[in-house]
């Protein structure tokens, strides 16, 4: 997937209530309520996208890749 917002291909993204895909790092800064960063016509609640199935799948995986990391590094 390619971020609709700034182009990256190789971060972890999730897609907006209106259909557009983008980094999840840009959401992250962003408050509780925000307006789309893409077409600014609609205000997203966050607590709301994160519950997406889409999206939420996507976040359970990234929970799980940083649950190994955090194994790695304690055993290193
Ligand atoms: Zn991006
Ligand atoms: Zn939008």
């Amino acid at each position: 997937m390619i971020c609709e917002f700034c182009g990256k291909e190789d971060s972890v993204q999730i897609v907006l209530s209106c259909g557009y895909t983008v980094c999840l790092e840009h959401v992250n800064n962003l408050g509780d309520t925000f307006q789309c960063i893409i077409c600014k016509n609609h205000v997203i609640n966050k607590q709301a996208l994160f519950n997406m199935n889409k999206n939420r799948s996507i976040l359970s995986k990234l929970q799980f890749t940083n649950y190994l990391n955090t194994v790695k590094e304690k055993c290193f």
